[in-house]
C-alpha cells in the first residue's frame, strides 16, 4: 500500500520516494506507532481467543 510522503524542501506531499519536483527525498508524516497491519493483527488474535 502506498501512502502520501511530504517533500522535505516543499511543503507539500508526494506518491513518490523522491519528489519528482524538487528531487529530493519523501518522508512519512505519519508518526512510527501508528501501525495498521499491527492493529489488523491484534484484533485478529482476539478473534481466534489467543489472548
Ligand atoms: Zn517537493
Amino acid at each position: 500500500m502506498k501512502w502520501l510522503k511530504k517533500c522535505k524542501t516543499g511543503s507539500h506531499y508526494t506518491l513518490h520516494e523522491v519528489c519528482p519536483e524538487h528531487g529530493e527525498s519523501a518522508v512519512n508524516p505519519h508518526p512510527p506507532k501508528f501501525d495498521p497491519l499491527d492493529k489488523n493483527g491484534a484484533a485478529r488474535r482476539k478473534s481466534k481467543g489467543i489472548w
